[in-house]
């Protein structure tokens, strides 16, 4: 039997599976999107990212994140008979003040976990539900988490601060950051590829459902734009990104909404939906003619821009871009969009590499490069660090 470790990504909407070999070559991948619609859809792949037959599925298989779960399991069935699985690594979106090293799974750590559920109450639970699944799943294998906050938990203080009084950061109110399983990704390609450059000043765009930047100073974050939970910084599929305040109070106050309604417009509705009115996906978005979808994009470009020049103040100027993430990888449109009249910073963009979401596709000072990032064999990493110990 070929011992292996599975990762599990598992999110409000989404769910990732992985299976590596011991030496982290990726047996097979799993991807269930749009949990809990009718359009949901499960992708597998082989070893060689070809797209491998799917089972036959119930139309209630993707109803929840538990029966997508139990589904994109089930899909695995013949490699888990094969495979001896000898752990089960976790992302597990926060972490708290406490929590930033990859470790095993035990019942306090649950309980401790779940005690974080209100920072990133559509994430948390999810990642928990997931934990507890594959401890069923797999009784008496390990179970080891990493977060997406810790890549970010060594950010200078003025990174990690609101401006509010100090009770409040020392109950835990700060700027946490997320996506570090994908920035600690692209971190590892760059010192492995680009060493120069990983010694240097970088901006990683992350452009998925989820959006943010980082600034990396000689590979440690340094800033990131998102702050205490998953919606501060960058528009994103559904979430409305850096809002003033004032508008949440005005909505409290003058709408009556309640905390929940605006969890739901802020989380749910926002973004690229809320803006175009059309839809959250960007394929769906740069394919629309509609002026709305046109203006979402500019919107989502215009902010992406602007934090690129707010981090490369605070990186005390730039070397490198690199653009990831679902968006980030495959969007030359968005990409060109962002990158356009940015000569004062060094950033230019070859078109005709960019049309090809080539590797590199700056033409200036700035180096800009394109790297498709891998959360999951971060996790993979983690999983079989900890299981070493
Ligand atoms: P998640 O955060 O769920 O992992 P992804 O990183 O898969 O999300 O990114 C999903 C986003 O990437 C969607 O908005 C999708 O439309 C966009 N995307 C994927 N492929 C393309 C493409 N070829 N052109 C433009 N956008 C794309």
């Amino acid at each position: 039997m070929t011992r292996a470790i599975l990762t599990l990504n598992s999110g409000s909407s989404s769910l990732k599976l992985g299976l590596f070999d011991e030496d982290l070559n990726a047996l097979a991948m799993g991807h269930v999107d749009r949990i809990g619609r009718r359009e949901a859809a499960m992708k597998l792949t082989g070893s060689d990212g070809a797209p491998l037959p799917l089972p036959e599925t119930a139309p209630e298989a993707f109803a929840t994140n538990a029966a997508a779960l139990k589904t994109a399991l089930a899909a695995f069935h013949a490699d888990f008979e094969r495979l001896e699985i000898v752990a089960v690594g976790h992302r597990v979106v926060h972490g708290g003040i406490d929590h930033a090293a990859p470790e095993r799974v035990t019942p306090a750590l649950i309980k401790d976990l779940a005690r974080l559920a209100p920072f990133a109450p559509l994430h948390q639970p999810h990642n928990l539900a997931g934990i507890r699944a594959a401890i069923d799943a797999f009784p008496g294998v390990p179970q080891i988490v990493c977060y997406d906050t810790a890549f970010h938990r060594g950010h200078p203080f003025v990174s990690d601060v609101y401006a509010l009084p100090r009770a409040y950061y020392d109950k835990g109110v700060r700027r946490y950051g997320f996506h570090g399983l994908s920035y600690d990704y692209i971190n590892g390609e760059l010192a492995r590829r680009e060493p120069g450059l990983h010694a240097g000043r970088v901006v990683v765009a992350h452009l998925g459902s989820g959006a943010s930047i980082c600034a990396l100073k000689g590979g440690k974050s340094i800033a990131s734009s998102l702050g205490f939970s998953a919606l501060d910084g960058l528009p994103m599929g559904t979430r409305s990104g850096e809002l003033d305040p004032g508008v949440v109070l005005y909505l409290m106050d003058q709408e009556g909404m309640s905390a929940a309604d605006i969890s739901d417009l802020l989380y749910k509705k926002s973004g690229l939906l809320g803006l175009s009115g059309i839809s959250n996906d960007m394929r769906t978005l740069e394919a629309s003619d509609h002026p709305h979808a046109a203006q979402a994009i500019a919107y989502f470009a215009f902010r992406i821009k602007r934090e690129i020049g707010a981090m490369a103040a605070a990186l005390g100027g730039l070397d490198g871009v690199v653009f990831c993430g679902g968006i980030g990888e495959n969007s030359a449109r968005l990409r060109a969009e962002v990158c356009a009249d940015m000569g004062w910073l060094g950033i230019a963009l070859d078109p005709q590499a960019n049309a090809q979401d080539a590797p590199e596709i700056g033409s200036d000072r700035v180096r800009v490069l394109v790297i498709p990032t891998n959360e999951e064999i971060v996790i993979a990493r983690a999983a079989r660090q900890v299981l070493s110990q």
